[in-house]
């Protein structure tokens, strides 16, 4: 065996090579279950974690558990309510292959960029501008369901990460709506608390009516308010 016949020389790439090893981990990780609308955890406010919390193996544990299954699902973000767990932690991720997956021409609307995983403890959000900007979503609490949400187009977040550092996030886009949905998780608030009426609609239908259609267009043929 020479050694460009070596199992582990092909993969160069550092990234690769951390793929397969998140992938590895994944096989032996936990995957959670996810709670469902109606479940009274996904309407109590979070309670904050200690900072003894924060930097505890348990919440290194918890944190690890919700990236597998987030990324299983998959979804671009989970909080610790819909796992069962009343306590202000969520995780946001959107990935390559995710945004891959969506319309080029809906990805370019919705800002929607890659952001690397995320860990966010006590978050606090805080509105950037005033402007707003309204796409369909969904929940993993909520099965095959999505629905118009208007939301802050950018704002400002300051949370703790997994170690304890307080970190402060500016996100547009995409990446602000994510994080806008999660810590209203925190808060007992869920997406169809702020849906625009009468647009609920399972994927299929979304997929076959309503996706190429503008979000005005959509309040016209809807006759939404
Ligand atoms: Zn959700």
């Amino acid at each position: 065996m020479t050694a460009s016949d070596c199992a582990c020389e092909w993969v160069a790439d550092s990234q690769a090579r951390k793929d397969i090893s998140d992938r590895m981990f994944r096989r032996s990780e936990k995957v959670l279950d996810i709670v469902e609308v109606g479940d009274p955890v996904l309407r109590k406010v979070a309670r904050r974690l200690s900072p003894e919390e924060i930097t505890a193996e348990a919440t290194a544990s918890l944190v690890r558990a919700m990236r597998t299954t987030m990324r299983r699902a998959p979804g671009v973000g989970l909080a610790a309510p819909q796992v069962g767990r009343g306590i202000a932690l969520a995780v946001v991720e959107d990935t390559e292959e995710l945004v891959s997956r969506t319309d080029s021409a809906l990805v370019r609307l919705q800002e929607r960029r890659v952001v690397p995983f995320q860990v966010l403890i006590n978050p606090e959000l805080e509105v950037d501008d005033e402007e707003e900007v309204e796409f369909y979503e969904g929940c993993l609490s909520l099965g095959n369901f999505r629905m118009l949400v208007r939301r802050h187009r950018s704002v400002w977040v300051r949370a703790a990460d997994e170690n304890g550092e307080v970190r402060e996030i500016h996100a547009t886009g995409w990446h602000a709506r994510i994080l806008q949905h999660e810590i209203d998780h925190l808060n007992g608030v869920l997406c169809i608390d702020r849906m625009t009426g009468r647009s609920l609609t399972t994927l299929a239908n979304y997929t076959k009516h309503w996706s190429h259609l503008t979000s005005e267009e959509v309040r016209q043929a809807l006759r939404a308010r």
